[in-house]
């Protein structure tokens, strides 16, 4: 176990690479390390932001780098201690964070390719809307404390990223 895993482990250099960005290109976004397994998350703020409920993908926000060359990226504090950025060209949301907080929630819908992400939890349903029910299968939590082994391999996996 532990050989296979010190051999999985990336090198420098080495790793995963995502892409992404907004609707008008203006911001664009580069993530090099594990991208963690996306969260449903269908608290209220959530829902107005994003117009239906957010599918939060997240990274270490050591692993991300934000190119905003035309200053249009803004930040929306939405309660104290935690803000939410997205363009203010075209109003794609784009990230979501506590102040000083080691990662960053990303919608998945900006990735260039979501192909090696998958859904795993539900959370906040206490506050979901009543105009659609939750037909799949995966945990669903009223709040946002609880995680999944997946959640929790993303955790040690983006530990051996820089
Ligand atoms: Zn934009
Ligand atoms: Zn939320």
């Amino acid at each position: 176990m532990a050989e296979a895993s010190k051999s999985d482990a990336p090198t420098s250099g080495e790793g995963e690479v995502h892409t992404g960005g907004c609707l008008c290109g203006a911001v664009r976004y580069t993530v090099v390390g594990p991208m963690r397994p996306v969260i449903y998350c269908h608290c209220g703020q959530c829902r107005r932001w994003t117009g239906h409920f957010l599918a939060a993908s997240a990274a270490r926000r050591s692993q991300v780098t934000i190119e905003d060359p035309d200053g249009v990226l803004k930040w929306f504090i939405s309660s104290p201690g935690y803000r939410r950025g997205f363009c203010s060209r075209c109003g794609t949301p784009l990230f979501w964070g506590r102040d000083g907080g080691g990662f960053y929630s990303i919608p998945a819908g900006s990735l260039d390719d979501d192909a090696d992400l998958e859904a795993v939890m539900h959370v906040h349903t206490g506050s979901k809307g009543k105009y659609y029910d939750i037909h799949d299968k995966l945990p669903q939590n009223t709040d946002a404390s609880s995680t999944t082994p997946e959640i929790e391999a993303w955790r040690e996996k983006s530990r051996a990223y820089k």
